[in-house]
């Protein structure tokens, strides 16, 4: 969470969010290059609470909604002055700039996804063309 006041920033985006950024997490992932890569895609999908997201960039991510332990009623952070790097390096800025290219919420959007690539002959038997 970025501090509204110790960083300076009045446009108050922060308080009327409510600490999203807080409130999940994102691990980078490769990119799938073949079908049993997207069988492990619906794999993170078998669990409550995943996405997997394709960025803009072509970069993939899982995402989970698990909030941090350390982010109280009021959607502050109770360790705010020893929070961690990751969260003192994180600006508005890049939490404006999330933009998605694909969200996959369920196993059915990634065969939707591969049915897709597969129609637009991006995909051979076992292997995706870039
Ligand atoms: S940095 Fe972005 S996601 Fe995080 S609390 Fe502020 S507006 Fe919300
Ligand atoms: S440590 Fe604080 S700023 Fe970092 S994710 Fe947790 S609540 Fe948010």
């Amino acid at each position: 969470m970025v501090d509204a006041v110790d960083d300076g920033c009045d446009c108050g985006k922060c308080f009327a969010c409510g600490g999203e950024c807080c409130k999940s997490f994102c691990i980078d992932i490769c990119p799938p290059k073949d079908l049993d890569d997207f069988e492990d895609l619906k794999w993170y999908l078998f669990h409550k609470g995943v996405n997997v997201c394709l960025n803009k960039d072509g970069s993939w991510e899982v995402d989970t909604a698990i909030p941090c332990m350390h982010l109280d009623e009021k959607n502050g952070c109770r360790i705010y002055s020893e929070r961690p790097p990751v969260c003192r390096d994180y600006t508005l800025e890049e939490c404006e700039d999330e933009d998605y290219a694909e969200v996959f919420r369920a196993p059915e959007d990634i065969d939707a996804y591969v049915e897709k690539l597969r129609k637009e002959g991006k995909l051979k038997p076992g292997r995706i063309f870039k």
